[in-house]
This record gives C-alpha cells, sequence and structure tokens, in this order.
C-alpha cells in the first residue's frame, strides 16, 4: 500500500514497535521497571502523561535560536508562543521579573550563570561535593572547576552549614560568586545569611534550588529569589517536570547578560520540546493541586528520616526540610555502593552518595541518598513511606548483621512486597500497549 508519498514508504506511520524492535524493547522494559520499582532517587520523578504529549511533539523539529519575537530563523511563531508561554508560568510561578527556560539542563544553567557573571580565574565559593554541593558549583573535574578558582564551604559535625565558616572563607578569599543551594544537603539553607555575605564582600549570590524549587513553587520551603542575585533550578526534579533547567532573576539588567550567556553563549538553538514539556509542567505547578504535592513530598521525605533514625540509622543533619535525605553508613559498617545494589535488587532504586567527611571514592561512598519527590507523585502517603523506610531498615540491617553480605531471600522478599504496593499505585496506565 502507498500509504506515503515519502522517500521511505511508512516514514510518517509506521510506529518504533515494528520498525527498530531493539530500540522499542529497551523502552518498554524501563516503562515496566518505572511500574513496578520504587524509584527514589532524589533527582527523579515522574512526568505527567501531559508532559509527555509535548515531548513527544512535532516541535522537536522546528529549529530557533534567540528568543521569542528575536529569532535567527523564520517559521517561529508557534515556537515562540510556547517559550513565552513558558517564561510568564515560571515568572507567576516564583514571583520574579525575568525568567529564561531555554538551559538543556542545571548544570547550563549554572555554566551560563558563570558566563554572564565571571571571568576566567575569578574566585568562586561553592559548598564542596562530600558536603553535598553540585559538579557545577566549581568542582574540580568540571569546567567550573577548571576554569575559575573555586573555593569550597563544608558543613559541621551535624551535617550544617556553618555560616561562620562561610563568611571566614568570603572575607579571606574575596570571590566574585557565592553559591548556595546543594544536591545533598538537606536542609534549610539561611538564603538572607547568605546574602549578609555576599554583600559584604561584594559578591553575587548564586542560588541554586534544583532540589527544592518544587517546594518553593508549591510554597512548601522558603524561596530564595527575594535575596539571591539569581536563581536557578532544574525543571525534572520535584518540580515533576521534563528534564532541562531555568535561570531566574529580578534584576534587568543582569537578565540581559544571562540570556546572552545562555544564547550564544553556551548553547545554540532551543530543545523546544523540552520547552513546551516546561511550559506544561510549570502549568501543572501554578494548579492548587500542586501545593498539596509540594507539602505530601516534605511530610514523606521527614517520615522516611524519622523511620530510619527509629531503626537506629543515623541520618545527615538528623531530618531534612527538602524532598531528599541522606543516610550515613558508617555505624552500619556498610558502603553506599553494596547497600544501593543490595536495595535496587529489592526494587528500591536510590543512590549512593558521599557524606560529609567521607573517605571512600566516589565510586564507593559511605551514605545513600533518598529522595520523595517520584513515590509521591505516584500517590504514596506517610503510611506507604513508613512501609519503605521499614523495608530500607530491614535490608540494611541485614546486610550489617552478615558483615556486609547481601542478603538475597530478604532482598527477594522485599522485592515482591514491592511490586505488589507498586501494582496498587499504578503509574502510565495504557502506555506502550
Ligand atoms: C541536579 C542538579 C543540577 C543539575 O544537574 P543536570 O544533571 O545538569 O540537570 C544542578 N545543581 C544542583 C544543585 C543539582 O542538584
Amino acid at each position: 500500500m502507498n500509504d506515503s508519498p515519502a522517500l521511505e514508504p511508512g516514514y510518517f506511520l509506521d510506529r518504533l514497535q515494528s520498525t527498530d524492535p531493539e530500540v522499542h524493547a529497551a523502552l518498554a522494559d524501563e516503562l515496566r521497571r518505572q511500574q513496578e520499582g520504587i524509584e527514589l532517587i532524589a533527582s527523579e520523578n515522574l512526568v505527567s502523561r501531559a508532559s509527555l504529549d509535548a515531548l513527544a511533539s512535532v516541535i522537536v523539529n522546528k529549529t530557533v535560536e534567540g528568543r521569542p519575537g528575536a529569532r535567527y530563523y523564520g517559521g517561529a511563531a508557534h515556537a515562540d508562543r510556547i517559550e513565552a508561554l513558558a517564561i510568564e508560568r515560571a515568572r507567576r510561578l516564583f514571583g520574579c521579573a525575568f525568567a529564561n527556560v531555554q538551559p538543556h539542563s542545571g548544570s547550563q544553567a549554572n555554566q551560563a550563570v558563570f558566563l554572564a557573571l565571571l571571568e576566567p580565574g575569578d574566585t568562586v565559593l561553592g559548598m564542596a561535593l562530600d558536603a553535598g554541593g553540585h559538579l557545577s558549583h566549581g568542582a574540580a573535574v568540571n569546567l567550573t572547576g577548571k576554569w575559575f578558582d573555586p573555593v569550597r564551604y563544608g558543613t559541621d559535625a551535624a551535617g550544617l552549614i556553618d555560616l561562620g565558616e562561610v563568611e571566614r572563607l568570603a572575607h579571606e578569599h574575596r570571590p566574585r560568586l557565592i553559591i548556595c543551594g546543594g544536591s545533598a544537603y538537606p536542609r534549610a539553607i539561611d538564603f538572607a545569611g547568605f546574602r549578609r555575605i555576599a554583600d559584604a564582600v561584594g559578591a553575587m549570590l548564586l542560588a541554586d534550588m534544583a532540589h527544592f524549587a518544587g517546594l518553593v513553587a508549591g510554597g512548601a520551603h522558603p524561596s530564595p529569589l527575594p535575596h539571591a542575585h539569581v536563581t536557578t533550578a532544574t525543571t525534572y526534579k520535584n518540580l515533576r517536570g521534563a528534564r532541562g533547567g531555568i535561570i531566574l532573576t529580578d534584576d534587568a539588567d543582569l537578565a540581559r547578560r544571562l540570556d546572552s550567556a545562555v544564547f550564544p553563549g553556551v548553547q545554540g538553538s532551543v530543545i523546544l520540546n523540552a520547552v513546551a514539556a516546561k511550559a506544561v509542567c510549570l502549568g501543572e505547578a501554578l494548579k492548587p493541586a500542586f501545593r498539596a504535592y509540594a507539602a505530601q513530598v516534605l511530610a514523606n521525605a521527614r517520615c522516611v528520616a524519622d523511620t530510619l533514625m527509629a531503626r537506629g540509622i543515623a541520618i545527615v543533619a538528623g531530618g531534612t526540610d527538602t524532598p531528599l535525605l541522606v543516610a550515613d553508613l558508617r555505624p552500619l559498617g556498610l558502603t553506599g555502593a553494596a547497600a544501593s545494589d543490595g536495595l535496587e535488587a529489592a526494587g528500591l532504586t536510590c543512590n549512593k552518595n558521599a557524606v560529609p567527611g567521607d573517605t571512600q571514592p566516589p565510586r564507593v561512598t559511605s551514605g545513600l541518598r533518598f529522595g520523595a519527590a517520584a513515590g509521591t507523585t505516584r500517590g504514596f502517603r506517610e503510611a506507604e513511606f513508613r512501609q519503605i523506610g521499614d523495608w530500607i531498615a530491614d535490608l540494611l540491617h541485614a546486610m550489617a548483621d552478615a558483615g556486609g553480605a547481601r542478603d538475597k531471600a530478604e532482598e527477594q522478599a522485599v522485592r515482591t512486597e514491592v511490586r505488589a504496593l507498586c501494582r496498587a499505585f499504578p503509574i502510565y496506565p495504557g502506555l506502550g500497549t
């Protein structure tokens, strides 16, 4: 049947399942993995069916550079509508004057901030990786650490940021940029205190709210925006949308510099299907239901922390004010690598993570990081997260009792229960069938 005049018949009609069974099979297996396992990786979430629609739309074909209304290619009217919607929604959601929704990731959002605010070699004060900072805040292996001069603050014995140390380092090293926010720092940050220090040494303040942007959007966490000169975020963690980054500011001059730093500074054309999906998730976050979601994420993260502590497992900083928490496995004599393998076999996906003062290498670590964002999207509340905390504690104690060896029988027993819980909270019904 000549169903399409395209050079390859079927090009506009045939679905992946028939044209490329290998890729299709891997995607189908991934859907099943997500449906039947509990996602506890703090940087993950489950996007809405509507976000998937936007991601898989033909806007992916369109190439644009520049800003809405000021493009370098024609045919951009609908691309402009989409990006303008995303910008307007980001501004409304976070209550700021300017937003750039083009960064392909949180790291590229931060790179753009570095490019806009700094010269190569400038001093930057950010949080150390093992204390919970992010690679893009000046880690030695990252371009922000190679091309700039990073100074790092850590956490105190209780796992908390010591503003006195930040202040001392700021006065000693005179950074041009100070960064607050991290990937594994569970507690609320004193944004006003950071701003006072930045002002005292003439530095700019970047707040990277990647790991609590959803809570800020939903009113469950203080906003850094009134305090920071510029704020970056990822859209795919607790903000619950498509993969990507955003940059926010109230300063018009800074906004212009940030826009040119994104394009043509560090990026080329816009990934428009990602921007469309960002518009969708920002629209979802503006709805009243998202406030309930954000409050539940926080309650659930605290529930896991409390459950683990009640079972004798050490939690960094003694709990959490964000969607994430970090277990310190040193008292159990376990490594993060072995423990995360054991939990994954039981259907509980999390990641190994350095703890403050960790002496294990990054591929091993002495901690586990957990997040409540994806499970909450699925519909889990405290009862389910208490159960999850108990499963984690059962598995960790079984390993510790066996001198670090994995207990395959215990893993399989939990795996069966995890699958049953997941079936009671189905995700993406009808997808892939
Ligand atoms: C996740 C994260 C980012 C961005 O990471 P990408 O993988 O580049 O999207 C940036 N900063 C912090 C603090 C993060 O946690």
